[in-house]
């Protein structure tokens, strides 16, 4: 009988954003939502689907509440220090991973109600050999693309929203993002940085209550599915 135990899932939480938008005067996953904060309802959904650790990247200046807001985390979390653009938040924490076997997810703190079924459909892909996994929802708006002209239309069957997280085979994770340094790219996502360095990106289903978090309207929107 193979009774191999999987390498445990570890995630990376990007938090080191200003949050602007959400014009809360903090960084936005400090923002609480329904009493507990972005980073923690983040830590807790990851955890309700198998992640095992988790390396949290804050605003430089904030590492103290960041430490504070994610105290009582189900799992093991360490904070680290972000950086200028998404990419180099990302950067920096694979950095201070240490050597890891199983998937690294990459999830925003801004989408704190992932739910727990996203994240394990997520690890287990990862498991089954895909190198770059995304959770992508149907695009619901019909979409036009600005034109020289005016606008056009797009066939929205053929278009995705991506979500996070995304989970990535570490080795393949940690290389993309090299050469995307390297070549001076700026990604928005860690598939499209992996895309950058030749690898297929897998889909997942992804859900709705994984919105992300961006205006206040978003965090009401959040609270009213919590049912506050
Ligand atoms: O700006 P955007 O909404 O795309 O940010 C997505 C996520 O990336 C947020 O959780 C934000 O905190 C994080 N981020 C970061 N470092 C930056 C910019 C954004 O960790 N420099």
């Amino acid at each position: 009988m193979n009774t191999t135990i999987p390498a445990p899932a570890v995630a990376l939480v990007v938090a080191a954003g200003s949050g602007v938008r959400l014009g809360a005067g903090m960084p936005k996953a400090l923002v609480r939502l329904s009493g507990r904060s972005l980073v923690a309802r983040s830590l807790d959904s990851l955890a309700a689907g198998g992640v095992a650790e988790a390396v949290v990247v804050a605003p430089a200046g904030h590492l103290v509440e960041f430490e504070k807001a994610v105290t009582d985390s189900p799992i093991p979390v360490r904070v680290v220090p972000g950086g200028g653009e998404r990419q180099d938040s990302v950067q920096l924490g694979l950095s201070a991973l240490d050597s890891v076997d199983g998937p690294v997810l990459v999830h925003d703190a801004a989408r704190p109600l992932v739910p727990a079924r996203v994240v394990s459909a997520v690890i287990e892909a990862v498991r089954g050999g895909a190198v770059a996994v995304v959770p992508v929802v149907a695009v619901t708006d019909s979409i036009r693309r600005l034109t020289d002209e005016g606008s056009e239309m797009v066939d929205r069957s053929t278009l995705r929203a991506v979500q996070t997280p995304q989970g990535f085979d570490p080795g393949v994770l940690t290389r993309a993002h090299e050469l995307v340094r390297e070549r001076g790219l700026l990604v928005t996502d860690d598939a499209a940085a992996c895309e950058a360095a030749g690898h297929p990106v897998t889909l997942v289903a992804g859900a709705a209550e994984s919105m992300k978090i961006t205006t206040p309207a978003d965090l009401r929107f959040a609270e009213a599915l919590l049912g506050d």
